[in-house]
């Protein structure tokens, strides 16, 4: 059901966001609101695409994995698909999307991108 209504948001931001918020909209000669709103109309699809190839890898779904590399891992840090510890000095699984977003993937998911 979609009806052609303008909605009102508020939301809160932080002094630091306010001012770059009104830099922003000085420098595009726009009022505050009018730079927001074209802010999150220009990036809302960005975020929705970035948020789905996030959830549908943390549900096990490795498909938008594009090209993927062995390495070790530098520092600790978590898998990006089960969440368990990679620990410095382990062998890990880079895996790419087509959009060069990497992720790190343990040995044992990155096991199932092999096969
Ligand atoms: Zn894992």
């Amino acid at each position: 059901m979609s009806d052609n209504k303008d909605h009102i948001v508020n939301l809160r931001v932080t002094s630091d966001t306010y001012e770059k918020l009104k830099k922003g909209a000085l420098a595009n000669s726009e009022s505050v609101s009018n730079f927001i709103r074209k802010a999150i109309e220009g990036s809302i699809g960005l975020v929705a695409d970035i948020s789905e190839e996030i959830l549908s890898l943390g549900s096990g779904d490795l498909s938008g994995i594009e090209s993927y590399h062995p390495a070790r891992a530098a520092k600790k840090m978590a898998c990006a698909r089960c969440g368990g510890n990679i620990v410095r000095g382990a062998t890990m699984m880079v895996g790419e999307t087509s959009g060069s977003r990497k992720y790190m993937l343990c040995e044992e998911c990155g096991k199932k991108l092999e096969g």
